[in-house]
């Protein structure tokens, strides 16, 4: 089996590693690429985290916004209908 990555030649059962689909494109990846890919998913997983939170706090500030601007326009709305 050749690895997709580095392209040696491998043994999947003696050697390990994993054969797969990365979509419709067929895939293999011997066991040192495979614990390299571990690494990347680790690393991008970390970096995710970090980068989802001020996402997050983004559209949570967004909807609390919206939320307030919603209350003022309604309170507009109710002053108006007093007088
Ligand atoms: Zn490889």
């Amino acid at each position: 089996m050749i690895c997709s990555i580095c392209k040696s030649d491998f043994n999947i059962d003696s050697e390990g590693g994993v054969e797969g689909n990365f979509g419709i494109l067929p895939v293999a990846f011997c066991s040192t690429c495979l614990s390299c890919i571990y690494d990347l998913v680790d690393e991008l997983e970390e970096e995710l985290e970090e980068d989802q939170v001020p996402w997050l706090t983004r559209v949570e500030l967004d909807t609390l916004q919206r939320k307030e601007e919603n209350k003022a326009w309604n309170g507009q709305k109710k002053q108006e209908a007093q007088t």
